[in-house]
């Protein structure tokens, strides 16, 4: 089995959890033996997120969307961002907040569930008035926390240890822009994304009646 960054692999990476006997969980309770805490940290592309959101969907898994409020590369508060969150929740996912430390603003639109975008060391896991911590003591230890960042799983794929069971239990952190979006570097991979965004842009100006000619 080739791991690679494609959707292909991320279905088999699921697959593999439930071969192990996993179980999707939500953040909120005390992890227990068997949980398995898929996060979601949407960092660039709502469109991805919705690619790999319906993914999960059709294998009947449930996933955690931490999505910004103060991204550059996408904006909640449009149609396109409303109706992003709304898709998620018809979807039987959880969507929370991906917040820029200190800001925590959880209105209704958000479960109360945050991870710190970028976080430092000083105030990563400290607690969060209000909310549950991704990064908080209960969720995250190196033994049961695997992140795929910048296609790279420090302690190497997840697959074959939760096939084996091995995990007490895991929270997993899977970007889906990286996932989604074509290429064998995460070089070529961004590169993917930034064609797919010029389409959405140029049919965005279009919509707005920007004459293209
Ligand atoms: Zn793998
Ligand atoms: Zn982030």
């Amino acid at each position: 089995m080739s791991c690679s960054f494609d959707l292909e692999h991320y279905c088999e990476i699921l697959e593999a959890a439930r071969a192990g006997g996993y179980r999707f969980a939500y953040f909120g309770d005390d992890p227990e033996l068997g949980d398995l805490f898929l996060r979601h940290d949407i960092d660039l592309s709502l469109a991805a997120a919705l690619t790999m959101a319906e993914v999960e969907a059709e294998l009947g898994v449930r996933a955690t969307y931490l999505l910004m409020t103060e991204s550059v590369f996408y904006n909640l508060a449009s149609a396109e961002g409303v109706a992003a969150i709304s898709r998620l929740r018809e979807l039987g996912h959880a969507v929370g907040l991906h917040a820029v430390h200190p800001n925590v603003v959880l209105d209704e639109r958000f479960d109360p569930v945050v991870s710190w975008h970028n976080p430092r060391p000083e105030y990563m896991s400290e607690e969060i008035t209000g909310a549950v911590n991704a990064y908080g003591e209960r969720y995250f230890s190196p033994q049961t926390y695997r992140s795929d960042s910048n296609q790279h799983w420090r302690a190497g794929c997840p697959h074959d240890e939760l096939r084996a069971g091995s995990f007490p239990w895991l929270q997993i952190l899977v970007h889906p822009a990286i996932w989604v979006y074509p290429g064998t570097t995460m070089g070529q991979t961004m590169r993917g994304l930034v064609e797919a965004d010029k389409k959405r842009r140029l049919a965005q100006l279009a919509e707005d009646g920007i004459d293209l000619d």
